[in-house]
Order: C-alpha cells, then sequence, then structure tokens
C-alpha cells in the first residue's frame, strides 16, 4: 500500500521529481586544475575563466600568489620582493597590452653597477665602464677597437665562455662574468649553455641600462596586486598551502595545467633535472639610501652575487629601506634550470612524455624547463590558453 502511495506521487510528478546529487556518475566540479598561481598558472587561469567559461581550481603549496614574483610589504612598510629582484621588460607588445588589463605601470629602466677592482662600474660592460676601469678616455670607435684587439675570436660559439672571450677577451672575462657564473651556478661558464652570458650585451655607447626592451615598466602597486586582479574572476577559485596532489583525488577536474617542475610531476622516472637555487637574506635599513644603484653585483667578493635595494625599482617612498642579497646553493627550491646540453637531453624524455600525457598541460618556467623571464611565460601561457580554446571549438 505504502509502495504504490509513493508510486502515485511520483508519478503524479514526474517532471519534478526531486534531484538526488549523482554519486554514479563522476561529476567534475571544475573545468580545470592549474597547479602553480605565478606568471604561467595565474594566466591561463584567467584566460580559461574570463575568455572561455571554464570553471578554474588554481592551487599553490606556498602560502600567497604570485609565484616567484611575489612582492609585499616587509615589517617596516617597504614594499619587497621576496624572491629576489623582479625587473619586467619585454618586446611584445601584445603581452604589456595583456597585463595592462590588470595593472598600471611605472616607468622604470634598470640599471646595474659591478663591483670590479675596488671600483663601481656599469655592467654590462659598455663605453664608461672601460674608461673607468683603465683611467682612460676612449671614445665609441676607440673602445670598439679596443674590444677587438683584446678579443679572441672562436670559430664556434658553444659555451657560455665562448660568448664573452670572443667578444671582450680573457681579462675582462675574468673580472666580470668568470666568478660570478661559477658562484650563481656552481659551474664554470665553459659548462654552460651560450645562451646564460648572453643575456648581458656588450656596448660601444654610454647606455647604461641592464635592458633595452621596448617596454620597461613595473607594476604601479606591485606584482601581487596585479595577480590579485587577475585572480579575481569568480569562475576562479583558489587554494593556497595545498599541494595539488592532496586534493587531486577529492576535487575532480576534466584538465589540469601545471606549472611545478616536470621531473617531479613525473615521480623523477628517468632522474632528477639539477636546478639551481638561492637563499635570500633580506635586511631593513635605518637610512633612506643603502647603495648607488638598483642592483650591485659582486662577481669577485662575497658569497653573494648581488645586492637589491627595492625603492629603486619600486619607487616608494620611505625613511628606511630594505636590500637583499642573493647566495646561490645546489639545495632549496627550484629557481632556474640549468642550460647545458646533458641536462637538455634528459629534459627531452620528460618533454616527450609530458607531450604524450592526455589532459594535462605542461606551462612555465619549471614545467618546460626554460630559462624563461616573466614576459616569456606569459607569452607561453598564452599560446597554450590558444591552443586549448582552438581544440575545444574542434570537439565542440
Ligand atoms: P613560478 O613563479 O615558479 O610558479 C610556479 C608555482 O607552482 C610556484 O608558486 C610553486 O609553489 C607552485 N607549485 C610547484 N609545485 C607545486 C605543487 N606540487 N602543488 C602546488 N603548487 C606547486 N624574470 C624577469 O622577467 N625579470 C626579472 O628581473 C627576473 N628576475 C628573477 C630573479 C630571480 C631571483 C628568479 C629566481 C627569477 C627571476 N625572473 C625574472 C624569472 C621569473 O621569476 C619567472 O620567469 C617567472 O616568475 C616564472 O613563472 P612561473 O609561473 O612559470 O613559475
Ligand atoms: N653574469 C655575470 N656577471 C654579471 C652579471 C651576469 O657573469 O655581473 C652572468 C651570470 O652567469 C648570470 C648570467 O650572466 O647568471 C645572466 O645574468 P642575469 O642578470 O640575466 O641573471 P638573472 O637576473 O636571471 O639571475
Amino acid at each position: 500500500l505504502i509502495d504504490s502511495a509513493i508510486a502515485a506521487r511520483y508519478d503524479s510528478r514526474t517532471t519534478d521529481i526531486p534531484q538526488v546529487p549523482n554519486i554514479i556518475t563522476r561529476e567534475f566540479l571544475f573545468d580545470y586544475l592549474v597547479v602553480g598561481a605565478g606568471f604561467s598558472g595565474s594566466v591561463i587561469a584567467e584566460r580559461l575563466a574570463s575568455q572561455s567559461g571554464k570553471k578554474v581550481l588554481v592551487v599553490d603549496k606556498r602560502n600567497h600568489i604570485g609565484g616567484n614574483a611575489y612582492d609585499h610589504y616587509d615589517d617596516h612598510g617597504v614594499l619587497v620582493h621576496k624572491y629576489g629582484p623582479h625587473i619586467f621588460h619585454t618586446n611584445s607588445h601584445h603581452v604589456f597590452e595583456y597585463l595592462s588589463l590588470f595593472t598600471q605601470w611605472r616607468q622604470y629602466e634598470h640599471r646595474v653597477l659591478a663591483s670590479v677592482d675596488g671600483q663601481l662600474v656599469p655592467i654590462p660592460i659598455n663605453l664608461d665602464t672601460i674608461n673607468k676601469l683603465y683611467g682612460m678616455n676612449l671614445n665609441s670607435f676607440e673602445v670598439a677597437d679596443f674590444f677587438k684587439s683584446v678579443a679572441e675570436p672562436r670559430d664556434i660559439i658553444r659555451t657560455s665562455e665562448d660568448v664573452v672571450i670572443s667578444k671582450v677577451g680573457q681579462e675582462l672575462y675574468e673580472k666580470f662574468f668568470r666568478n660570478y657564473t661559477r658562484k650563481q651556478w656552481g659551474l664554470d661558464p665553459s659548462e654552460l649553455d651560450k645562451s646564460v652570458i648572453a643575456r648581458i650585451p656588450t656596448r660601444t655607447n654610454r647606455d647604461n641600462r641592464y635592458f633595452t626592451d621596448s617596454y620597461q615598466a613595473m607594476p604601479l602597486h606591485g606584482f601581487t596586486r596585479m595577480f590579485e586582479k587577475m585572480l579575481s574572476h569568480p569562475n576562479i577559485k583558489v587554494m593556497l598551502n595545498t599541494d595539488y596532489r592532496e586534493i587531486q583525488k577529492a576535487i575532480p577536474c576534466r584538465e589540469m595545467v601545471y606549472t611545478g617542475p616536470v621531473d617531479e610531476f613525473f615521480d623523477y622516472r628517468f632522474g632528477k633535472l639539477p636546478y639551481r637555487s638561492l637563499n635570500f637574506k633580506h635586511e631593513t635599513h635605518h637610512v633612506p639610501v643603502f647603495q648607488p644603484a638598483p642592483v650591485v653585483n659582486y662577481p669577485n667578493e662575497h658569497l653573494y652575487t648581488r645586492v637589491t635595494e627595492f625603492k629603486y625599482l619600486t619607487g616608494q617612498e620611505h625613511n628606511k629601506t630594505s636590500i637583499v642579497y642573493e647566495f646561490p646553493t645546489a639545495e632549496g627550491d627550484p629557481y632556474y634550470p640549468i642550460p647545458r646540453p646533458e641536462n637538455q637531453e634528459i629534459y627531452k624524455h620528460y618533454r616527450d612524455l609530458a607531450e604524450s600525457t592526455f589532459g594535462v598541460y605542461f606551462v612555465g618556467r619549471l614545467a618546460t624547463y626554460k630559462y624563461l623571464n616573466m614576459d616569456h611565460c606569459v607569452a607561453q601561457a598564452l599560446a597554450t590558453y590558444k591552443q586549448i580554446a582552438v581544440k575545444a571549438t574542434a570537439n565542440s
């Protein structure tokens, strides 16, 4: 009797039978799980949410967003970069335009001095560097001849040593590059791909800017504020202090974007990929200015490579000033992929595996094992988003 009464009730309400949660077919709570809230992860999450209407869960094992570009106000109220100096520069109009959706900018051209032979001289090496270092008064033509006279041309430019020696010879190589590189990488420049030191040009003019890109600017209110805006879309949820492996099974997502170290993702099955790390020593000084340049490099002295004074970068006015020393180390958080052929060989195995791993996109400096600047990460993430969007359109 009871059964038939229930049946009758349901018969009369076939259209509005209460829905019980579907526990048989597994539903996806999110379309995408994005691992890492740095540049790479945040750009993809933002595009997926705002342009494709996807629901995105961003997880980061750190207690903040922004990845290595994270900045914050320290205990003295000075805006600092937790993971060392991050200076934005790009030649890509597209990248600059995209980031401008989330921040205003402060024009900033970066300048660096190197401590060599008891003097502070401009690096990249330029006309003034040579004149100051050797007490000369050369002009641009004469310094070009000077470089020619000391350069030791090499048939094949393969390593970072080749790059410098072939342009400026042994002595300047020793003064500016050899020891800095040994400290920074734990390797001699002859053991590193040419691309590493090729980042630093040599100039015959007086241009003392570290970069010559067409766009050079810092986010007006800092990187973290920019990331907050990127991730503020209602389709994006952010979960911090969480390794993705803790929640991967509990929170089903249709596809994944992974921006952590690629070897870790695959449980190091082809061996560990070497990454270089840094220890940062932050200090605040009760003076308005600490040093005469935003960054001072120490190629030949100290265990640290460089000292950065943040107020130059951020333009903040404050009666105190905060600085950071960078001490390179092999252990610790992976900050730099190490560009050399044997590491590239290992990476190729991971890359092939990554390419055949269905439903996971590998993006960024750690996941593609490339010495990428921030703007490169943005460009790579935008390109990956495009791929995802094209695939989605083709499948619909
Ligand atoms: P990351 O910023 O490393 O983000 C990856 C995120 O993934 C991290 O937050 C990490 O916690 C998270 N993650 C990893 N594994 C897991 C996991 N299992 N679960 C959850 N989360 C995980 N570039 C410039 O353009 N200009 C500069 O001046 C500059 N200076 C630099 C100075 C230093 C000292 C360093 C180290 C880098 C510098 N860079 C600079 C490079 C810049 O930091 C990178 O290009 C960029 O930040 C990389 O972004 P990403 O998102 O790929 O990686
Ligand atoms: N480098 C050097 N002396 C310097 C500056 C740079 O030998 O005074 C070399 C060093 O190998 C360094 C590389 O050039 O790692 C790239 O320098 P960059 O300042 O671009 O390094 P990053 O800011 O990425 O740490």
